[in-house]
């Protein structure tokens, strides 16, 4: 007898009625997932799927790529350009050629008054490549404005500035390939199955197939924590003393590949002198892990034929992220871990085209990872695009954490936001509150009219989201893949490479410029400037019928290549793009610049993700399920700390930094250690009101998770009634 299923009915999923798959990719986060989505008979999309050949996710998805159709019609989006009447009290729809007009007047009488850096651009990581590339043509060339960026300063400027610096060129080396090859993987900072559930699947299968030592180093107990091997609860901020106190033992011991040291590297002697002064006796008591560790993990990673570090914002969002990240490489470099398979320094990137926009966008340089530095390059591009090469500047502006300082201080007066929301992602939002109302004028360019940075615009361009249009993504391995247009854009909203089209026809050299119409011409012009064998960066042997046809191509995928597979790897013969061509070793130095945990706040705040939602919810808080399943914030909390401040499990606290306060419901787990407490950095009016964001000092991104607060109790109707407000379900 069967206990209990007697009469059990078996679940029954209801056919949606699929007539046609279409074939994309997914639009939230870097693992570059390929999706087929459904329409049915009325050519209404009703579902998506994981697409079965696609290297990437073999069929697979998470939960916001499984929910991903319910976006086109999902509350909240624009419909019309907005503009706010003449009392700047409210918005008032008017059409697109006079939003732009506006817009584009208001650009020049500004730049006319206050000069040409007195206008900033801030992009995104989420539009696709061609609009990136587009976008770039539209500010350095046309506007002329230095002071544009994008805010991929907030997750991944770290990571491109520790890989100019160790590599000479921008470019993560490795691919999830990678973790069948490995025979040990570390990561930093990196929670793959909430941040990249796809990408941690791989990780996961390759495990099943090979077992090989999962190291995590991350001062919170994550999911991925508890499925390692080995858990090293760093203290926060002091990955640096890590690395290098393995680095002591690894060269001290003689565990170094010195042929590859040799060959391949400059700076070695260096990096010895160095790390003699972090002995694990002495670096145990500043990164908090105990020197029996520290030296069992070196002399594991150093032995292991092929390792490999994977890390995310845990290096990236410090204030020294950018060494964080050059010490990573360092650590590969020593034991002749880049460029084999299994071997590789792996950043996983963050939103779902970061690498399109360091590639192509010209927010840090020229495109095709060209410097504006670089007379060459500045001249190379001038000539490409038609214009003058002096009207490029000599060298990069201002970063986005930078740029509202400067909207303090009146140097900027007026600002175009594409597609992000600093009202909830930048840190203490306090302050970006008081920039944003002191601006002349704001335009806010984004797929959601209720985005909370539209509060301060002047002027709002409704933008068509996902596979309302049609363009390239290039995911962590450096693999570009479609995005096919599906459907039209929604109401009277328009793709965002129309957008930045029409603005140009409104300045001079707009009409010097070609801005093709379509995406796929481009994507053309993008080849051109990629072609040549000293680029890393060269796609020029890809076209959209190709990228189809193989599920997404890696670049370097060079003209002329046979099949359809592109380089899984870079520098697999140990030349680097320095100019010696030997890779850096970069010196890291350990200092402590950060708010520390005190008598009056004597907690650490730190910060991440939860699997449900994407960055600040613009979009997945508008998903049903999503939403649903995480509908509110909330703190983790160390029971034993909760006892001794009287605090109970899901009661609400106050928490109060020197920047502002916020008011949450708090979850009592041994996730987080005893002076320590955790917070998703989703939702809006919560954890920025709190954190302090110190500046990395080479890429200019905060520290979001290094800062201290306090924890006060707090009315609990009162708290309750505000949180049931917040829902937005
Ligand atoms: Fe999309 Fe990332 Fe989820 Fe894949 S893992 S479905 S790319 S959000």
């Amino acid at each position: 007898m069967l206990f209990g299923r007697k009469n059990r009915k078996s679940i029954v999923i209801p056919s949606k009625k699929v007539k046609e798959w279409k074939y994309t990719t997914c639009n939230y986060c870097s693992t570059g997932c390929a999706i087929e989505i459904g329409l049915n008979e009325e050519n209404r999309i009703v579902t998506t799927r994981g697409h079965a050949g696609a290297d990437v996710n073999r069929g697979k998805l998470c939960i916001k790529g499984l929910l991903e159709h319910e976006l086109f019609e999902s509350p909240g989006r624009g419909t019309e350009p907005l503009i706010r009447n003449k009392h700047y009290e409210k918005f008032e729809k008017t059409s697109w050629d006079n939003a732009l007009d506006v817009t584009a007047q208001k650009i020049k009488d500004i730049q006319a008054k206050y000069g040409k850096d007195s206008f900033a651009v801030v992009s995104t990581g989420q539009l696709l490549t061609e609009e990136f590339y587009t976008l770039g043509k539209l500010v350095r060339g046309c506007i002329g404005t230095n002071n544009y960026d994008g805010n991929t300063t907030l997750c991944m400027a770290s990571a491109v500035s520790g890989y100019k610096r160790s590599f000479g060129s921008d470019g993560p080396p490795g691919c999830y390939e990678d973790f069948e090859h490995t025979h040990c993987l570390m990561a930093f900072g990196s929670n793959l199955p909430e941040q990249h559930p796809i990408i941690y699947w791989r990780l996961k299968e390759a495990l099943e197939k090979r077992k090989f030592p999962l190291i995590v180093v991350d001062p919170r107990v994550t999911m991925l924590a508890q499925f390692a091997d080995i858990h090293l609860p760093v203290t926060p901020g002091t990955d640096c003393v890590l690395i290098n106190s393995m680095m002591h033992v690894i060269i001290n011991e003689g565990l170094q590949d010195q042929a590859y040291i040799d060959a391949h590297t400059q700076g070695f002697e260096e990096i010895k002198a160095l790390v003699q002064d972090y002995d694990p006796k002495v670096a145990q008591h500043t990164c908090g892990i105990d020197e029996d560790t520290i030296r069992n993990v070196a002399r594991i990673y150093a032995k292991a034929p092929a390792a490999m570090s994977i890390w995310t914002m845990g290096i990236n969002q410090s204030t020294h992220g950018s060494d964080g990240v050059a010490n990573i490489n360092n650590l590969n470099l020593i034991t002749g871990n880049i460029g084999k398979p299994g071997g590789t320094s792996l950043s996983i990137t963050g939103q779902c085209n970061a690498m399109g926009t360091r590639e192509w966008s010209s927010c840090s340089g020229l495109p095709g990872y060209r410097y504006l530095e670089n007379d060459a390059d500045r001249e190379e591009i001038a000539n490409y695009w038609g214009i003058d090469k002096d009207f490029f500047p000599t060298k990069r502006g201002l970063s986005q954490t930078d740029i509202f300082p400067a909207i303090e201080t009146g140097e900027i007066r007026g600002l175009w936001l594409v597609a992000t929301n600093p009202m909830t992602s930048m840190p203490n939002t306090g302050r970006i509150r008081k920039a944003m109302e002191k601006l002349d004028f704001l335009v806010v360019q984004d797929v959601y009219e209720d985005v909370e940075t539209n509060q301060y615009s002047h002027v709002y361009f409704p933008a068509s989201v996902w596979a309302e249009k049609e363009g390239c993504h290039t995911n962590t391995e450096r693999r570009v893949n479609l995005t096919s247009n599906v459907l039209p854009p929604f109401a009277n909203s328009k793709p965002d490479l129309w957008i930045f089209n029409q603005m140009a026809k409104r300045f001079d050299n707009g009409k010097v410029i070609n801005f093709p119409d379509k995406a796929e011409e481009a994507f053309e012009e993008m080849k051109q400037l990629s072609k040549g064998k000293a680029r890393t960066l060269d796609i020029s042997g890809m076209s959209y019928a190709k990228i189809i046809a193989a599920r997404g191509i890696q670049w370097p995928y060079r003209e002329g290549t046979e099949g359809l597979k592109g380089e899984s790897r870079l520098y697999t013969d140990g030349h680097f793009q320095t100019k010696s061509g030997k890779a850096n070793l970069i010196p890291v130095k350990f200092y402590n610049n950060n708010e520390q945990p005190c008598n009056d706040y004597p907690f650490w705040l730190n910060s991440g993700r939860v699997v449900e939602h994407f960055h600040t919810r613009t979009r997945t808080g508008k998903i049903g399920n999503c939403n649903k399943f995480s509908p509110t914030p909330y703190m983790e909390m160390n029971p034993d700390a909760a006892i001794e401040l009287g605090i109970g499990h899901q009661t609400y606290v106050r928490l109060a930094s020197r920047r502002g306060d916020a008011v949450v419901l708090v979850q009592l787990t041994h996730r987080v250690p005893r002076n320590m407490v955790f917070i998703p950095f989703h939702f809006h009016d919560c954890v920025n009101r709190l954190s302090l964001g110190l500046l990395d000092p080479y890429s200019r991104q905060p520290a979001f998770k290094q800062c201290s607060v306090r924890i006060e109790p707090v009315d609990q109707t009162e708290a309750a009634r505000l949180n049931v407000e917040r829902r937005t379900y």
